[in-house]
């Protein structure tokens, strides 16, 4: 057995030194901001300290230039292209106590359910059916027979196969682990290990997470020590924003990925912007401490798009679609479409009927993937449900290699341009199919000419028949 090391808690944050540089950089200083712009739109990222001074911007002309930018790293790195994934949440169980959540142990309102192995099989098909190719465990943190339970959900999920495919990546988004239990995880071949800090202010942690191992805030805070020494490097990390101010957590996020640097040599793969929503049974997600406005979403958004340029930024289906629209635009790289939060949700009307009562929130976007995609492409982007990179060990410090001199445009948009097209042909209508391949068309006509090549002969294989295109 592998001890954990007792040198995993979080002497890294340390609160009162952001908050010190948060109310340094409080007055907004329109000279000391352009320069940051200047420097962010070198991609080579942003300190703390930029960071702060840009949580400051509220003059509306410098934020209408902090978009700009925004939009620029955006275009520049991920091109149109938007990774869509799907959540399979399998169980409710929770022995935490959080007062924002639907799950937390206490509430009774709540209806109480864990797959069995077969409808873990039956979502998966589910999901599949909708045409997602990576898929997202999620679950309360207890489970019906320990972290066993889970790694056989996993193993359930990969062995599903319909005749249009199977997931070719699952992501997990569980409850801390043991280094030992992280190798364990490990060796069921996720891809990216999910986590949410919640918050990064330890007093709001302790106001908030009542009972159970959740509770303590360091054990929380050095999960992703404990994973990266079980073999984990392909992390991703979030606050649930509403819970504290958002100018500390954006210096908390930056804090922890820094730290991850320090100390593995890699950072975080993605970040995950949830806001607190309505959950059954729960006040204090109606009313959240710390409501962050729309135009502040935005500019957290923003920031975090200037800070870390390669970082794939996530947005949920807990906004609405006006909201992910936006936010496409301003930097995140990934969302979810056509999901549920019920363990069991997924059914064969497409979701038309959400039980509430066993959900960890509600929805704002309750749109199918199928009409995602439609209003996706007719705004100009490139759906994308490549796992290349994961499948050819382009993970941790590998993908960033490949990220940060800026290839992954060029790398990636054959492999979005092919598991689009995969899409089209395996799922969409006639009219998507239209739009979309006249898309795919104009994308590719951004490639540089051996980009072109590839892409062109990825379309021509998938549209003779051949399936899993990628390079
Ligand atoms: S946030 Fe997670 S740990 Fe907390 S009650 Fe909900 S499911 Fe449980």
């Amino acid at each position: 057995m592998t001890t954990d090391p007792s040198d995993l808690a979080a002497p890294w944050l340390n609160g009162d030194e952001l908050k010190a540089l948060m109310a340094k950089n409080a007055k907004e200083d329109p000279v000391k901001i352009r320069e940051i712009f200047a420097k962010a739109k070198e991609m080579k990222g942003l300190t703390l300290e930029d960071v702060a001074a840009l949580s400051a911007v509220e003059d509306k002309d410098l934020v209408e230039e902090m978009f700009a930018v925004a939009r620029h790293i955006k275009e520049e790195i991920y091109g149109r292209r938007v990774v869509f994934f799907a959540p399979l949440y399998v169980s409710n169980l929770c022995s935490n106590e959080c007062a924002y959540c639907a799950f937390r142990k206490s509430n009774h309102q709540l209806v109480r359910q864990s797959l069995t192995q077969e409808q873990v099989a039956q979502q998966t098909e589910m999901i599949l059916n909708q045409g997602h190719k990576r898929g997202l465990i999620i679950a309360g943190e207890a489970y019906p027979g320990g972290l066993k339970y889970i790694l056989d959900c996993i193993e359930t999920m990969y062995s599903v196969k319909t005749d249009k495919g199977e997931l070719r990546r699952i992501n997990a988004e569980l409850a801390p682990m043991t280094v030992d239990e992280f190798k364990s995880l490990k060796a069921t071949n996720i891809g990216t290990y999910v986590c949410f800090q919640e918050t990064y202010d330890r007093d709001v942690y302790k106001q908030v997470h009542l009972k159970g191992k959740k509770a303590d805030f360091e054990w929380r805070a050095s999960t992703f020590d404990r994973a990266m020494l079980g073999g984990i490097d392909d992390v991703g990390l979030g606050v649930l924003f509403g819970l504290a101010d958002w100018k500390y957590e954006v210096l908390g996020l930056m804090r922890h990925i820094q730290h991850l640097e320090e100390r593995f040599g890699v950072g975080c793969h993605t970040i995950s912007f949830p806001r607190i929503e309505p959950a059954c049974g729960s006040e204090m997600s109606k009313n959240p401490p710390h409501a962050v406005s729309d135009l502040d979403f935005l500019k957290i958004i923003a920031i975090m798009r200037l800070a870390v340029p390669y970082t794939g930024m996530i947005m949920s289906t807990r906004e609405t679609p006006e909201m992910r629209k936006k936010t496409l635009d301003l930097g995140i790289s990934q969302i979810s479409a056509g999901s549920r939060t019920d363990p069991g949700g997924y059914t064969e009307d497409d979701g038309k009927f959400e039980q509430d009562d066993a959900a960890q929130f509600h929805l704002g976007d309750h749109r199918t993937l199928a009409q995602v995609i439609d209003s996706l492409v007719k705004d100009g982007m490139v759906p994308s449900f490549c796992t290349a990179c994961y499948r050819l060990g382009r993970t941790g410090q590998d993908f960033m290699d490949l990220a940060k001199p800026g290839l992954i445009k060029q790398n990636c948009a054959p492999n979005a341009i092919s598991t689009f097209c995969e899409y089209l042909m395996d799922y969409a209508s006639p009219e998507t199919i239209e739009r979309g391949l006249a898309a795919i068309d104009k994308e590719i006509a951004t490639l540089n000419p051996e980009g072109q090549k590839i892409a062109r002969e990825v379309v021509k294989r998938v549209r003779a028949g051949e399936r899993d295109v990628f390079c």
